[in-house]
């Protein structure tokens, strides 16, 4: 059981995400954590609605990824990968060519997603220096987007909601659309692609690539938008000849019913961003795939200027080869059908609560939007004396549970959405 004076020390010298060391929130000590289960040092066990923010989709403790971590371990747990290569970078590089679409050939394997989007952004204006096109510096996107918090991440982050206009001052202006209004499965009306599109045309000439999270928006507000506004996405690139970097870190592997958020509209971007349920959420990598175009863009103007001391990391790509195979093995479209239908039962009570705005459930991920933004340490103290682990943002009560969650406790963390948001005044 973690000390009293040990929590103490914790508030006064540890940041904790999205934190403040004068006015620290409670923290809550986790012990260890098996399947679907969190254990606090205290005895008290939470089922968990987080999947540790995405990326824990085989659960906790799973033996197989232990067991290949461990044999990682025995051999080298790192290496550096400047003139080096390894067997599990190689193994999961082929994995990844192999399960994304065909033209997507290229790994880049990083540190984390943030990075994962620095090295796309990189790469999207190295390419048009390569092909002479160096004016070709501009990025676009919508509002509601989220890409991560490092510097180059947060240019494409929504401007306002996106946790970083404090930084705006000194941040790359790049150019912003209106978020997609239209939800995935409401009926498609070609006027929502109005912002985009005109933005776009606007300045045709100057636009390197548009980024966008697929189908999902995450962090930015957990909206599910048309698959066919992502459709016009492609055609309007192809149109404007300019590059489509999709970020896939929160969605990739299955979340959103897809294996892919992309695969809902049938497109393929010119650069992809993966991270998060990469490695079952063991440890940290990201990777930014490209097509061999693209990578031939790149190598036009030589070397392409991004090699972190820990790319490649063997742990991370040989505990990532290893979620990517169960991911494969799985019946994963099952497991997410089966979650996204307890989620839509076990969250409709919510729908008649006066203090809530709207419940969506897409695949694996179920939201509670409320009409005011909640306490949330109050509300994380409700949830942990319910017995499940839910971290609500803003006006947002969402969950993605790890894969192998089971009916059960799929009720058990929908009743207490749904009591803890009725309570929440
Ligand atoms: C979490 C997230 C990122 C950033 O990934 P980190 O590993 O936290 O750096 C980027 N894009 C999306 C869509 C994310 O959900």
């Amino acid at each position: 059981m973690i000390s009293p004076e040990d929590l103490a020390f914790d508030a006064a010298h540890i940041w904790h995400p999205y934190t403040s060391l004068t006015h620290p929130l409670p923290v809550y000590a986790v012990e260890s954590a098996e399947g679907c289960l969190l254990k606090l040092s205290d005895g008290r066990v939470l089922i968990d609605g987080m999947a540790s923010w995405w990326a824990c989709i085989h659960g906790y403790n799973h033996p197989r990824m232990n067991a290949a971590i461990a044999e990682q371990l025995s051999k080298m747990s790192h290496v550096m990968f400047g003139g080096i290569t390894h067997q599990s970078a190689i193994d999961l590089s082929k994995q990844l060519v192999e399960m994304t679409p065909d033209v997507l050939e290229t790994v880049f394997l990083s540190d984390s997603g943030s990075i994962a989007i620095e090295v796309a952004l990189k790469m999207a204006l190295q390419y048009w220096v390569g092909l002479e096109q160096p004016d070709r510096t501009q990025f676009v996107t919508v509002r509601g987007g989220y890409h991560g918090d490092t510097y180059h991440a947060m240019s494409v982050c929504d401007p306002v909601g996106g946790m970083h206009s404090l930084f705006a001052s000194s941040l790359p202006k790049y150019l912003f659309a209106d978020r997609p209004q239209i939800k995935f499965d409401q009926p498609w009306d070609e006027s929502d692609f109005e912002s985009l599109r005109s933005l776009v045309m606007q300045q045709e000439e100057t636009v390197a690539a548009i980024v966008m999270e697929p189908i999902v928006q995450g962090a930015g507000g957990m909206h599910f938008y048309h698959p066919t506004y992502l459709k016009r996405v492609r055609e309007l690139c192809d149109d404007v000849g300019c590059l489509l970097i999709l970020d896939e870190i929160a969605t990739g592997f299955g979340r959103s019913g897809k294996l892919f958020a992309m695969d809902h509209a049938g497109i393929v971007p010119d650069i992809l961003c993966l991270g998060k349920a990469l490695t079952g959420g063991y440890v940290t990598l990201g990777a930014t795939m490209t097509t061999r175009s693209v990578a031939h863009g790149i190598s036009a103007c030589g070397v392409l200027m991004h090699g972190p001391t820990f790319m490649a990391n063997p742990l991370a790509c040989r505990v990532a080869l290893e979620s990517v195979r169960l991911v494969r093995e799985m019946d994963w479209a099952l497991q997410v059908g089966r979650i996204e239908a307890g989620l839509r039962r076990g969250l409709e009570a919510a729908k008649g609560l006066a203090n809530v705005a709207d419940v969506r459930v897409l695949g694996a991920i179920g939201v509670v939007e409320m009409v005011k933004p909640v306490d949330v340490a109050a509300m994380q103290r409700e949830f942990v004396a319910r017995g499940v682990w839910v971290r609500p943002f803003g006006k947002l009560v969402y969950v993605m549970p790890p894969f192998c969650i089971s009916d059960e406790q799929i009720e058990g963390l929908t009743a207490a959405i749904v009591a803890v948001c009725a309570s929440a005044s």
